[in-house]
């Protein structure tokens, strides 16, 4: 397992030292579909106050996310609990890499308030890996759902974990806290791990999703995966199969963006109508519900999703 253990305390110390030594790779240039607003709005700097305000960070910051102009002058955030610093340093990924520090014991009571300061009405909790910690985070995860609980009670709440490898029993804490969508994202096809998210193990992912299935079938599943990092057209219909025959709901495909020439390359950019094959092709297989475009991302419009799954299983219960 890929884990940083950086313990340089300077402050200009490298965002991904283990990146720093690695050749420059060049990605093609960007096409016209992929087009993001500015964000430069009010609604934008509302948004941007609450967090700073309650000392939160948001992977929407963190991952260079291309929508935030977008969800955040709607005052959509996905909070980034557990620090700013992860212990994997996965090649696709801009999230700051290093030795984190010790949890923040007020921070699920944070995201509680910035939630319901927000107003919002469904939640994305996401966090950085924390292979340092002896359950990797999980009690911290349970607590804050429940804190957004308490604070927010119809506040619907959806969570996008790490894949809590060798941390046994931890899945079974998150689960008990019961969210109302469990996102963990297998992010390519199997035969891109190794250089794509060389830290984690795919049929692991796999497994842990089934199991928040069996654990509590109320529960929604997703999951999520980038293309345009090399993988085949075959591999991301096996990837469709794998995560049925593990019982996932929703199914996210976007396309991978290069955060700096020092992570991996975009092999492609995959046309809009690539998208669109998918989508068809992941609903004939049995999925609720199915994003798939150029900027899709797992959080990206998660509230109004949220509702069209529980409108589809509804639909399929009669
Ligand atoms: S898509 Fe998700 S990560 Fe990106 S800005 Fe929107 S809420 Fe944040």
């Amino acid at each position: 397992m890929v884990v940083i253990v950086d313990t340089i305390t300077n402050p200009l110390r490298p965002r991904h030292p283990e990146k720093v030594n690695r050749p420059d790779s060049a990605s093609p240039p960007k096409p016209d579909w992929i087009r993001v607003r500015a964000p430069n709005t009010r609604g934008y700097a509302d948004t941007r106050n609450i967090v700073r305000a309650n000392g939160l960070h948001t992977v929407c910051e963190e991952a260079g996310c291309p929508n935030i102009g977008e969800c955040w002058d709607k005052k959509h955030a996905t909070f980034m609990i557990m620090g700013d610093t992860c212990t994997r340093a996965c090649a696709f990924c801009n999230v700051k890499t290093g030795l984190p520090n010790a949890l923040d014991a007020a921070e699920p009571q944070n995201v509680a308030e910035a939630v319901a300061k927000l107003g919002l009405a469904h939640v994305v909790i996401t966090s950085v890996d924390r292979d340092d910690l002896a359950d990797g985070g999980a009690e911290h995860f349970a607590q804050t759902i429940r804190a957004i609980r308490a604070a927010c009670p119809s506040t619907t709440i959806e969570i996008l974990t790490p894949d809590f490898l060798r941390k046994d029993g931890a899945l079974e804490v998150v689960v008990a806290a019961r969210p109302d969508v469990f996102n963990h994202n297998l992010e390519t096809v199997p035969s891109r791990y190794l250089t794509v998210r060389p830290g984690a193990r795919y049929f692991h992912s796999i497994r842990l999703l089934q199991r928040v299935k069996e654990l509590d079938p109320t529960i929604f599943t997703k999951s999520g995966i980038m293309v345009g990092l090399g993988e085949e057209r075959h591999e991301v219909q096996q990837v469709m199969d794998d995560l049925r025959s593990a019982d996932v709901d929703f199914l996210t495909i976007g396309q991978y963006l290069q955060p700096t020439r020092k992570h991996h390359a975009v092999m492609r950019y995959v046309p809009p109508d690539e998208f669109s094959s998918y989508e068809k092709i992941a609903y004939t297989k049995g999925f609720l519900m199915v994003s798939a475009s150029p900027l899709t991302r797992s959080s990206h419009h998660a509230g109004e999703d949220f509702a069209r799954l529980k409108a589809a299983r509804a639909a399929t219960a009669r």
